[in-house]
Order: structure tokens, then C-alpha cells, then sequence
């Protein structure tokens, strides 16, 4: 065991002296006592452990008690947990005993923190879902995610003594999730370093380059915005205000992003110079009124640009963000953007929540933090809810401006931008989203689909008759619509499943069948279902059509199903670490593969999935709709069924880079009898009698079935929807071709996602 040198135990006491000038809450003495304790626990669980950079291991834990400190602004139970979080992982210490010793809240917080690692350190690619798990947690107690965040950081900070390829992948990760975290709960200094050293490890190139012309351009930089400020100064201190101005540093991860989005270089976007004028509250009037009164006095001086006015002071971000921003014209026709906080606005800002709880005044602050957490919880507790669509969503909500729209009333609602009149329809109430037919926006009749602006005043139009529709998912934006709409028709799924099993037991009494095993493992193998539920639903939403009913029960089974198509799977090489359960997973789907080869080339572990029907291992899955001949990949889901996808669908595309290690490589091989629900969508110019050419077409093709033709027309140009069942890709392509040529048509193309 490496012993500590003397002066690294002294560096050590140094340290761990120094977070009580930045934690005045842990200044008493039971506080000390407690911090000490905690302190000397984890120094001795540490014992003889070293950092990959050499250094003594327990630097790393009064590392993020500090950054809790001094950068969040935490009290004396994060800086317990701080200085322990690494040690029931990592050492033989228990939590029973940190129970003993500091009681329950304490050892939850560890808990927790222990939790969040084990997830995050397997090498594992489920991030979303990690990720999911992770912010469940923010509502046991905010603060296992902000010693989370200080942990991050402090690995980020130290992330050279690393390998290349950990770098990476704890660079992505951090930029991925943990940056647009600290984001949400408003910590913007750590969210900004977070991104800058993400950016730093990911771009070594581009990010020296911008360092060294920001490096460049300082001096210049510096001597203009001394021009602009000196008249603003002048004023202020005329008037006794306590103040301080800064040139606001763009970060160099921000400016690379704008660079990118404008595709300008770095010169133009750097041409944006930025002050903060941050004043100490110097009278009494309102805060508001304060900074309205700073506005005053600068564009007594600079001409402000009306439409860059921005009043997070009126109506803060959701992040608890307030401020006063406007873009004035400077000195040789420059745009300066100026920033107006007070001390206790500038707090929030860099601070966060940490910074709101300091200054929660008893019944000002109904913290948006817990209400953004109760949103959060709602989607999160569904437990249908998927956690990449989840984390779009919250990606999307996180990024998008906010927009704010008002009731009838005159009530605010706070909405990302792009939200639909829909939307704020779920937002009132998700009866009045479901019964929706229509809104008034600022008294002017629009659909659902109308997209909102900041202002705008929005009443909701219902009808007892209206109900859910599939169409709405393409434009409702907010997490939560998502989630009722999904709700409703999963209701309405249970509805389609009784009529199927009605229309299948008709179909029975037609031809004097008595339901059996057998024969739904026949119907079963022959419609591509896995289920009865799922069997009964495709019935009753029409997917499946029993026209050809009396062919499939006249079929044998042994000579005619086991031909009609087969799919083989190949396991692609995991490039991914797996956790225990995955790994069993997949060990017995290789056990299957090899179990169920029935080919001759043993060695590619095929699988003919076709025939085995007792155990339905794969399904076509509804976002894209693959038909034989399409190129398709398998994905093994978490109940361990394959779903095949199309190799271009989106949802795929993004399974196959969350979750390498359940990628399939699937192939059709034969296909003969059975048909595949397709939609084409067509446009163009309407003429009489266009519509019999389609149908006339169609019927023409041995291979295909019409199940049904939708046709709008609207000032001479149509658009349409052709439902059809076909057997494979290429009949589709040859239909598609012929109707291409007919006289008028401009265009036709496969529908992909027809639920
Ligand atoms: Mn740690």
C-alpha cells in the first residue's frame, strides 16, 4: 500500500480546510464535526488509492465537495455526500454504517449517488435509459443530482490522465446529457464548462484554433467595450448606483455553434460584443423597476434595436433565468448586446436553484424547479414511456426557446417554441386535448395544427363527438401531449381487439371451425402476428384482411407456411459492453440461432424464424413497415422479441447507435402467398376520371389487392393515399412505376409509417 507523503498530507488538510471559507452553512460546530467525520471516513476508505494522473485519490472527493461549495452553493449534507459519494463503491464501507453514523436522509442521498455510477460506469451504450433512471431520482432529492453534476465536472476537469478512447466517450456523454442538465436547472457557469471541455476533447483542432484567435482578438476586444462603457459608467456613479460591468466571454463551444448553424466564420460571430452590468439593488423600488431604470440610462447614450429586447425580468426562463437583455448600437456602428441583472438575478444566473433556495422569500417562489420536476415525473412514471423518445423530448424542450401564451382569461402558459394550439390544449387539461376539434387565436378561426407565438391568445374548441387522432402526433411537440395521445390509443387498441376477435369468430362460425391451438398457430404464422391480442387488433383495424381466409385454413401447414417467407438473422458484432441481463439475453438468442440452424452453413448462425411458431421471435415493426425486399435489420427488444425494421428508418437508426449490442442483421429470403399492408401516397394534377385510371391500374396487377383509396382535391392539384396489400418491395415498385405514368400524376411515393 503506497503511503501519502508528507506534504500531500498536508495539501490534503489544506483542501479540506479551505471548503469551510466557501460553505458558510457548515461553519457551526456541530456542522464541523459532522463535514470532519465524513472527511476522515472517506480518507481512511481511500487509503492508498491514487488517481490515474498519480494524484492521492481523496483530492478527488474534497474536489467536489468543493465545486458544490463554492460553485453551487451547497450546505453541510452535500458536503457529507460529496466527500463520501465514491465510498461505498469503491471501498468496503457500508451503507448501514453511514446510517449509523449521519441517519437516513444522508445515506439516501448516498444511495442514490452510488446508484447513478453503477449505471453510468458499465461501459454501457443505455444512456437514455440511464439517463431516465438518473433524473427519477431528482425527485427523491434535488441534490444527488447536483453532486452528480460536481462529480462530472471535477472528472472533467481531470479528464487528461485518462485514455483517448475513455475521453471520448466521457466527452460525449458529458456534452450529450449532463451539459443540457446543468442547462435545465440553471447552472449556467457549469453547463457552459462542461460543454467547452466536452468540445475540447472532441475537437481538439477546431477548439485550439478558437482559443488562440479569441486569445488574438482580446486586446482589441477589451479597448472597445472600455470605450462603450465609459459614458454608462460615468452616469451610474453620478447617481450612486453600486455596480459592476464585464465583457460577457462567449464560451468556445457556443461560438463554434453559431458558427456552424450561420456557417460564418469565426470573425463574424465574434463581431457581437456582449457586456453584463450586474447592480447592486440601490433604492426601494422593486428590482424590476431597477433594471428598467439601468435600461434607461444606456439607451440614454446607444440607440437600442427594438426587436432585441428581451424581459426575462417581467416573466423568468423556466430555469428560474432573469435578466434584462437589449442590443444597442456602440461606437463606429457596432451591435453590443448588454445584459442587466441585480446581484441576486446574477446569483440565479450562475448558480441556479442552489442560489434560489438562498433567497426564497416564504411564499414568493412556487419554485418552477418543482414544477418542471412534477412534469417530469408524470411522463417518467408512465411506465410505457420510451426513454429515447423521452429524451428527445426533453432535449427538444430544453433547446427550443420558450414561448409564453395566454387563456382566454388571461392566464400564462409557458410553452417550447413550435408548440401547436393542441398542445396547449393537453397543457389545460388532457380531456379538453382529446375532445379538441379546433382553436380561436386571437379571435381568428385555425386548426389544430396552428403553430403559437409568444402573445398569442388561444381558446380551445371541443365537440363531445371529437376523439383522438393518429394524424395529431405530427404535430403536437410537448412530452406530455405525447404521452395522452399514446395513452388514447392504446385505449383504442383494446377496442380494435374486441372487434377483430368478433369479426374472427364470424369467420369461424362461416366455415364450422372450432378455435384450437393449431389453427391459430396457423393463422398466426400465416398473418405475421405473435399474439392473439395482436392477431385481433390487426383484424380490427383492417391491417389484416380475411379475404384470403379460406386459402390460409386450406393450406398445410408442413408444406405451404413454412415457404411463404423466411427471414434470417445474423448477430453483428457487439460493439458495445453489455449489462448482466443483456448478456443472458443474448447468449440465448446465439443459443437459439445455433440451436434452430437448420441450414447447411452453420458457421454464418442463420436463423429461419418462419418456422418456428410456437415461439413468435420477431414482429414487422409500425414505424416503418418493412415488406419482403426491403433491406431490414432485427432489433432484439427488452421483452425479447425481434423487431425488424427497414435499415433507412429513422427509429432504427437511432437503435442501432444507443443499442449496438441488440442489432440483428436480418435478410428476406423466399416470399410467395402472403400480403403486406402498404400505402403509397400520390399528387398531382386533378382531372375528371383520374381516380378510375388508379383503380383501373391497380386492378390490372395480379399481385395486389386495393384495400382502400383516399383522394383530395384542392384548387386543381390532388393528393392522395392508396392502402394495398402486395406481397413483396419489387411488386410495389413495379405498381408505383406504372402509376407514375399515368397522365397528371407528379408524384408517388411509399408511405412508410401507416398506423
Ligand atoms: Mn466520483
Amino acid at each position: 500500500m503506497e503511503v501519502l507523503t508528507d506534504e500531500e498530507k498536508i495539501e490534503i488538510e489544506r483542501r479540506y480546510n479551505e471548503i469551510f471559507d466557501y460553505c458558510p452553512h457548515c461553519r457551526d460546530d456541530e456542522s464541523r464535526k459532522l463535514v470532519r467525520k465524513a472527511f476522515e471516513i472517506a480518507n481512511e476508505a481511500h487509503k492508498g488509492m491514487r488517481r490515474k494522473s498519480g494524484e492521492p485519490y481523496i483530492f478527488h472527493p474534497l474536489a467536489v465537495a468543493m465545486i458544490c461549495a463554492e460553485e453551487i452553493g451547497l450546505g453541510t449534507k452535500s458536503m457529507i455526500c460529496s466527500l463520501l459519494h465514491d465510498v461505498v463503491e469503491d471501498t468496503d464501507f457500508s451503507l448501514e454504517s453511514i446510517e449509523k453514523i449521519f441517519g437516513a436522509k444522508i445515506t439516501q442521498i448516498i444511495d442514490g449517488l452510488t446508484k447513478i455510477s453503477e449505471i453510468f460506469d458499465e461501459n454501457s451504450s443505455l444512456q437514455a435509459e440511464s439517463f431516465r433512471k438518473m433524473l427519477l431520482t431528482l425527485s427523491e432529492d434535488v441534490r444527488v443530482i447536483l453532486i452528480k453534476l460536481a462529480d462530472r465536472l471535477h472528472n472533467m476537469r481531470t479528464l487528461d490522465s485518462m485514455p483517448e478512447h475513455k475521453q471520448l466517450k466521457v466527452a460525449a456523454e458529458t456534452l450529450f446529457l449532463y451539459a443540457p442538465l446543468a442547462h435545465r436547472l440553471g447552472l449556467y457557469a457549469i453547463k457552459t464548462e462542461l460543454e467547452d471541455l466536452s468540445f475540447k476533447y472532441k475537437e481538439p483542432v477546431v477548439y485550439k484554433e478558437i482559443y488562440k484567435k479569441l486569445k488574438d482578438s482580446e486586446e482589441e476586444r477589451e479597448v472597445y467595450i472600455d470605450i462603450f462603457c465609459e459614458p454608462i459608467k460615468r452616469k451610474l456613479n453620478e447617481l450612486n448606483i453600486r455596480y459592476s460591468i464585464k465583457e460577457r466571454a462567449k464560451s468556445i463551444y457556443s461560438i463554434w455553434t453559431k458558427m456552424q448553424a450561420k456557417n460564418v466564420p469565426f470573425e463574424e460571430v465574434y463581431d457581437i460584443f456582449a457586456v453584463r452590468i450586474v447592480f447592486e439593488s440601490f433604492q426601494e423600488l422593486p428590482e424590476k423597476n431597477q433594471c428598467w431604470y439601468v435600461y434607461a440610462i444606456i439607451t440614454d447614450y446607444y440607440q437600442p434595436n427594438p426587436s432585441r429586447l428581451r424581459d426575462w425580468v417581467s416573466t423568468p426562463k423556466a430555469n428560474g433565468y432573469e435578466a434584462l437583455h437589449t442590443t444597442v448600437m456602440g461606437p463606429q456602428g457596432k451591435w453590443v448586446e448588454v445584459q442587466i441583472r441585480s446581484n441576486r438575478m446574477d446569483e440565479i444566473a450562475e448558480r441556479g436553484y442552489a442560489a434560489h433556495w438562498k433567497y426564497k422569500e416564504a411564499g414568493s417562489d412556487e419554485s418552477q424547479l418543482e414544477q418542471w420536476i412534477k412534469n417530469l415525473r408524470e411522463v417518467l412514471e408512465n411506465p410505457n414511456s420510451n426513454a429515447i423518445e423521452f429524451l428527445d423530448n426533453f432535449k427538444m424542450n430544453l433547446f427550443s426557446l420558450e414561448i409564453y401564451v395566454f387563456t382566454p382569461k388571461g392566464l400564462l402558459k409557458r410553452l417550447p417554441q413550435g408548440a401547436t394550439a393542441l398542445d396547449f390544449a393537453f397543457d389545460i387539461h388532457s380531456e379538453i386535448g382529446y375532445r379538441s376539434i379546433g382553436a380561436k387565436i386571437n379571435h381568428r378561426l385555425e386548426p389544430l395544427s396552428y403553430v403559437l407565438k409568444s402573445g398569442d391568445q388561444i381558446e380551445i374548441l371541443t365537440s363531445e363527438k371529437q376523439k383522438p387522432k393518429k394524424e395529431w402526433l405530427e404535430f403536437v411537440v410537448t412530452a406530455n401531449a405525447k404521452a395522452k395521445l399514446h395513452d388514447a390509443f392504446k385505449n383504442e387498441r383494446r377496442e380494435s381487439i374486441k372487434k377483430g376477435q368478433h369479426m374472427i369468430e364470424e369467420k369461424f362460425n362461416e366455415y364450422k371451425l372450432l378455435p384450437n391451438p393449431e389453427l391459430f398457430h396457423k393463422l398466426f404464422a400465416t398473418y405475421d402476428v405473435a399474439t392473439k391480442d395482436e392477431f385481433y387488433a390487426k383484424i380490427g383495424n383492417e391491417v389484416i384482411s380475411l379475404e384470403d381466409f379460406e386459402q390460409v385454413i386450406k393450406t398445410k401447414r408442413k408444406n405451404k407456411i413454412a415457404t411463404y417467407w423466411d427471414i434470417t438473422f445474423t448477430k453483428t458484432t457487439s460493439l458495445f459492453g453489455m449489462s448482466k441481463n443483456k448478456k443472458e439475453d443474448t447468449e440465448k438468442l446465439k443459443q437459439d440461432v445455433i440451436e434452430k440452424d437448420t441450414s447447411q452453413s452453420k458457421k454464418k448462425k442463420s436463423l429461419i424464424l418462419s418456422e418456428s411458431v410456437d415461439t413468435p421471435d420477431y414482429t414487422l415493426s409500425k414505424c416503418c413497415n418493412p415488406i419482403p425486399g426491403d433491406k431490414v435489420m432485427g432489433f432484439i427488444e427488452s421483452n425479447s422479441l425481434i423487431h425488424i425494421h427497414k435499415t433507412t428508418c429513422p427509429i432504427a437508426i437511432k437503435l442501432m447507435s444507443n443499442y449496438g449490442d441488440r442489432i440483428l442483421s436480418a435478410k428476406w429470403t423466399v416470399h410467395k402467398v402472403q400480403s403486406f399492408l402498404a400505402r403509397i401516397k400520390i399528387n398531382g394534377i386533378d382531372r375528371i376520371g383520374i381516380v378510375n385510371d388508379f383503380t383501373k391500374v391497380i386492378s390490372e396487377e395480379l399481385n395486389v389487392n386495393m384495400r382502400s383509396v383516399y383522394f383530395d382535391s384542392l384548387n386543381g392539384v390532388f393528393e392522395g393515399n392508396i392502402d394495398l396489400y402486395i406481397h413483396n418491395a419489387s411488386d410495389l415498385l413495379h405498381l408505383m412505376e406504372k402509376l407514375k405514368k399515368i397522365k397528371g400524376v407528379n408524384s408517388v411515393a411509399r408511405v412508410e409509417n401507416i398506423e
